[in-house]
């Protein structure tokens, strides 16, 4: 055996996204120790640098130290209890897992379900938990990779609020693509990944409970089902000026990665990060029509990092993939559940999202369509 060499792909399918060398060059500085006050340091650089990107002043900010499904699991073992109701929306694939989070939980989730391709309906979620009062939370997935489909989390935010529940919002995939307004909006439990539209490696998954939330989980009647992503551990490391708590071993190097990606970030500022994911799908969008594809998402919910793209008639969708693989180096994304077979998942996430990137995916499809 040899080191493994990774050929250049660009990645341009659901996640990751492509991490660029100045990324990279961060993961390869020297491993120190985890509880080196030199690291500390950098740690609260870091919970800063995920405040703005997530625009919060939530005291509770940090990255779980596994992947954005982590995230996802943190926020509910830490807030919903055995017995609890759960209103979760579900119009993709994410949703589902949310469930399944609930179920194992031992607490009952109300689905609000949603076709395929289209955004969460307000109408039925007030309705939901008109019907169900006493509801702990509203669960629902920002930005649906598996579709392509933004939802409206301001005014989800505000209709949880409204009925007394806490909202659970995931935005693994809208966090630094799309406006993620967590205190603006009142969102109590916010979680993303690092592999989306932050452009770093996958595997650690920024988190963001509200004062709401914290209360919440201050005055839980039953302990954290999960040792590991009990926040309450948790935050004995990442909190505090003083000595912290060893709880786990953090994954050093990787952060090192993220708080690099989030000085990108705001180098760039959160306005021009948007307005280039925006323009780099119009770009797409127009180059795609140009060849006879059609976006699958209504116009006012399309995801600009995240490009659904119908398969024509009679195209063998997973030929063309494993040709834009093997012969022009890009890597997009299938259809998932539902949609499996009837899609392409084109994503212009962080670094990924850039004109260079859109014309080399639309005239390589363009020969392998031709
Ligand atoms: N939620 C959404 C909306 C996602 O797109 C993903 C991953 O694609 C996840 C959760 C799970 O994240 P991870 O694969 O990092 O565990």
């Amino acid at each position: 055996m040899a080191s493994f060499q990774p050929p250049d792909v660009l990645l341009l399918g659901p996640g990751p996204s492509p991490v660029s060398r100045r990324v990279l060059n961060a993961m390869a500085r020297p491993t120190i120790g985890h509880l080196d006050p030199r690291f500390v340091g950098m740690m609260d650089e870091l919970k800063e640098l995920l405040r703005f990107a997530m625009q919060t002043r939530n005291a509770l900010t940090v990255p779980i130290s596994a992947p954005g499904s982590a995230g996802m699991e943190a926020a509910f073992v830490n807030l919903v209890e055995p017995g609890d109701t759960v209103v979760v929306c579900q119009n993709g694939v994410f949703g589902g897992r949310m469930r399944e989070n609930v179920v194992r939980i031992g607490a009952t989730p109300v689905m609000v379900n949603d076709a395929f391709g289209t955004p969460v309906d307000l109408e039925k979620v007030d309705a939901a938990l008109k019907a169900h009062p006493g509801t702990k939370a509203l669960a629902f997935v920002h930005a649906e990779t598996s579709t392509g489909v933004e939802s409206d989390a301001q005014a989800l935010c505000r209709l949880a609020r409204d009925h007394g529940a806490l909202s659970i919002v995931d935005a693994v995939t809208s966090l630094g693509g799309i406006p993620l307004r967590t205190d603006a909006w009142g969102a109590d439990a916010v979680y993303s990944g690092s592999q989306k539209c932050l452009s770093a490696p996958p595997g650690l998954s920024p988190l963001s409970f509200s004062e709401k939330a914290v209360v919440a989980l201050k005055a839980r009647k039953t302990p954290v089902q999960s040792w590991f992503l009990d926040l309450s551990l948790v935050m004995g490391y990442w909190q505090g000026s003083g000595a912290r708590a060893y709880h786990h071993t953090a994954p050093i190097n990787m952060l090192y990665a993220l708080h690099e990606a989030l000085l990108i970030l705001q180098e760039e500022g959160l306005d021009a990060a948007f307005a280039r994911h925006r323009e780099n799908h119009l770009r797409l969008k127009a180059g795609l029509e140009s060849i006879g594809l059609e976006l699958l998402v209504a116009e006012k919910s399309r995801l600009p990092q995240l490009n659904a793209v119908k398969v024509p008639d009679g195209v063998d969708e997973a030929a063309i993939r494993k040709r834009l693989l093997s012969e022009f180096g890009i890597e997009i994304g299938a259809g998932l559940g539902e949609l499996a077979g009837k899609i392409w998942r084109i994503g212009l996430m962080g670094a990924g999202s850039n004109p260079q990137s859109v014309d080399r995916v639309v005239e390589a499809l363009a020969v392998c369509l031709a």
